[in-house]
């Protein structure tokens, strides 16, 4: 073999002997695969065996992420995406297919997929119109009167933490003959499970708590038999599929999620009670408040005694300049757009995840100019408090 030839191939393409298991899943970057025979990769392509052959039809670093998601979900199967946007699309047209072009969404959702009605679907002749989730008699006439081919929520809203009753609205959407699908990134599966209170597809936003660790940009999409199947055929033609690095990632990550999100919420909650007594503060927004507006749906949707790890507050007061002053003055809080990550993380939503939603709209939506959301670190929560405590004690 020339020198030209064995830089191509040699070293590679060894086999595992078959009985050795790697202890945990490796990386598999190989893009194509082939098999013994021909006739065997004939019946891999034809789907009569089962098999990777390319990448963005399947690979078994997301194989084996996509395994584990199903079950954490209690779903029919899942596909791992190159980002929770492309989760949410993909969720949406399986969801839309043979179904009515017509989305009905909760008002107060991520600002993305807002934009992501507006500019992908709505120029397709997909219409969105939106319903305050929380209102069952209000989304109840919505669905009478739109006849959407999907409904859409969110676990928990964004960033004031309102939640909808997922499995009055899975009945609501069913009998219409419609699609839920369910933005799960804030809850965690160890929170609620939205496919078993009746939703037809979760998403998540993997680069949140499933990575943990701010590392990693993905999205995952676990379905019901029905929808799964349709979300798979159009990924194995459009791909948007994770990346085998970042699916080891995320799975490594997630070994770790109960530990994480555990003390997460914990955190939260003791953030939660310290800011409510704190001088600076005027208003807090937690779902384990025990005046919270949707106590009793939280009750009986979430896992007994956590209530999820993000929490907002106002700052009395404080009008944008000033609130800039206490982000600029966070030492150990990361004044960053994201959260589920082991570090805090503090957002303002007028000036990132709401920056483009009219002030009028912001107001109706409960998002003051002096409102800030705080996505609970797994650092000693005295650390967290005493952070905030130096930023907002100037004010
Ligand atoms: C971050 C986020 C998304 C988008 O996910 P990406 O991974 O950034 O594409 C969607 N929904 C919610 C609730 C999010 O927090």
């Amino acid at each position: 073999m020339k020198f030209e030839t064995k830089v191509v191939h040699t070293g590679d393409r060894r086999r595992v002997p078959q009985l050795a298991v790697p202890s945990t899943t490796p990386i598999y970057l190989s893009s194509t695969y082939f098999y013994d025979s021909a006739e065997t990769l004939d019946r891999i392509f034809g789907h009569e065996e089962e098999g990777p052959s390319y990448s963005r039809y399947s690979n078994p670093t997301n194989d084996a992420l996509e395994e584990l998601t199903t079950a954490l979900e209690g779903g029919f199967g899942s596909l791992a995406t190159s980002s929770g946007m492309t989760g949410l699309q993909l969720a949406f047209q399986a969801g839309l297919l043979d179904r009515a072009p017509k989305i009905l969404s909760a008002s107060a959702i991520y600002g993305a997929t807002v934009k992501m009605f507006d500019h992908i679907f709505a120029p397709f002749n997909v219409e969105t119109s939106y319903v305050d989730i929380c209102d069952l008699d209000a989304v109840k006439a919505a669905i009478e009167k739109e006849k959407p081919g999907c409904v859409f929520m969110e676990t928990m809203s964004n960033p004031t933490l309102r939640v909808g009753d997922i499995e009055e609205i899975a009945k609501l959407t069913r009998a219409a003959g419609a699609c839920l699908i369910v933005d799960s990134t804030f809850s965690t599966p160890m929170l609620v499970r939205p496919l078993d209170l009746g939703a037809n597809i979760v998403v998540h936003s993997a680069t949140k708590y499933f990575a943990g660790h701010g590392d990693v940009l993905g999205g995952l999409v676990i379905s019901d038999q029905q929808h799964h199947e349709t979300v798979r055929m159009l990924s194995r033609i459009a791909g948007g599929t994770l990346g085998p690095f970042e699916s080891y990632l995320t799975m490594r990550g997630i070994k770790t999620l109960a530990l994480r999100f555990e003390r997460q919420c914990q955190n939260a909650q003791k953030l939660a009670e310290w800011l409510c007594g704190h001088p600076c503060v005027a208003k807090v927004n937690y779902c384990g408040d025990p005046n919270h507006p949707d106590a009793a749906v939280i009750k009986k949707s979430f896992a007994p005694g956590l209530f999820g790890a993000i929490l907002s507050f106002e700052i009395k007061g404080a009008d944008k300049a000033s609130v800039m002053q206490f982000m600029n003055r966070l030492k150990l809080v990361v004044p960053g757009t994201s959260l589920g990550d082991v570090h805090s993380l503090l957002l303002y939503p007028v000036i990132a995840s709401h920056r483009d939603i009219a002030p009028k709209m912001r107001e109706r939506l409960g998002i003051k100019d002096n409102l800030v959301r705080v996505a609970a670190g797994i650092e000693a929560v005295e650390d967290i408090m005493a952070d905030l405590d130096a930023a907002l004690r100037p004010l």
